[in-house]
């Protein structure tokens, strides 16, 4: 990752890609603590854009608030650093990670005196979770790790603190042989994927967990309009690990992952074991949304 050509935003200034570099003392890198948002520019007709701009930049202040570090950029600068951090580096589609994180003014737990920084940077990503994932499917374990207790860490947050949870979840899946894995929380119910969130369907219904321990994602309630529009009853409530096993379909949702079938949970076959209707249905409604190619939602794009 550090070796490429392009730029990265860094505190009001671009810097060539190598360049982009902080100190070994930087508080987050000691303590974890931070927030960052995950966002995706498409190729649409007009040319890139980026998805729900508005809504990650909405969702990083929250983070920032949650955790209680003032942001020295408004969403208007921040979204303005985004779309150029796509422009300058000549990119058609991208990934872009904006990052928050204090600086090494200062060690020890208490981070007063240390500074608030900020990072954005935009590279190509293609599937997130291998090439065929989103066509054929993945194969899932429950994670032996429970996700955060919101008031062990506050979900609603994208803080870095809590992706040594999700590393150690998808770790162990891929130790033994899954692509992914499924937390539940701290009394057992279905929380989300180690960076996705979870639907399941049974009988044509769409039902997803609350968001108590999961992340608020931001391609979950795209989904959520999209299946509603699309005439799906949807709902949240509270989902156990077998209604999993037994539902019809089910699917992840992410920026990263976008709409990624599941096939399988812990052995057991999902449905007939390859995406079902809806899962395709909503993914094509996601795809024709993302490149512009559905009128009705162009107001989720930013044009670069
Ligand atoms: N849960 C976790 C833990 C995540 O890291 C992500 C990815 N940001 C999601 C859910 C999905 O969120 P979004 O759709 O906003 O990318």
């Amino acid at each position: 990752m550090q070796d490429r050509d392009g730029y990265i935003w860094l505190d009001g200034q671009w810097l060539p890609w190598r360049e982009a570099k902080v100190h070994a003392l930087t508080h987050t890198l000691h303590y974890g603590y931070g927030c960052f948002e995950g966002i995706r520019a498409y190729e649409t007709a007009h040319g890139p854009a980026i998805f729900r701009l508005d809504e990650h930049l909405r969702r990083l202040q929250d983070s920032a608030h949650i955790l209680a570090i003032d942001l020295p950029f408004d969403r208007a600068a921040l979204a303005a650093v985004c779309r150029e951090a796509v422009s300058r580096n000549g990119l058609r589609s991208a990934y872009i990670r904006p990052l928050v994180f204090l600086g090494a003014e200062k060690l020890g737990v208490d981070p007063a005196g240390a500074d608030t920084h900020v990072m954005v940077a935009a590279w190509p990503w293609g599937a997130y979770l291998g090439g065929q994932a989103i066509e054929a499917g993945i194969r899932v374990r429950v994670s032996s790790y429970a996700r955060h207790h919101p008031n062990v860490q506050m979900c609603r947050a994208k803080a870095i603190s809590t992706y040594a949870n999700s590393i150690l979840a998808v770790r162990e899946a891929r130790r033994d042989g899954y692509d992914e894995a499924l937390l539940l929380d701290t009394e057992g119910y279905v929380a989300e994927g180690s960076s996705e969130n979870v639907f399941i369907v049974r009988d044509g219904e769409v039902l997803q967990p609350e968001t108590t321990s999961a992340l608020d994602g931001i391609t979950r309630r795209t989904v959520e309009t999209l299946a509603r529009e699309a005439g799906l009853a949807v709902r949240a409530k509270r989902i156990t690990r077998d209604e999993v096993y037994c539902a019809d379909e089910v699917f992840l949702t992410g920026t990263a992952a976008e709409i990624t079938p599941v096939v399988e949970v812990d052995g057991r076959r999902i449905g007939r074991g390859q995406p079902g209707a809806v899962t395709r249905r909503l993914q094509e409604r996601y795809f024709a949304c993302v490149k512009g190619e559905d009128v009705a939602h162009t107001d989720w794009l930013s044009a670069v």
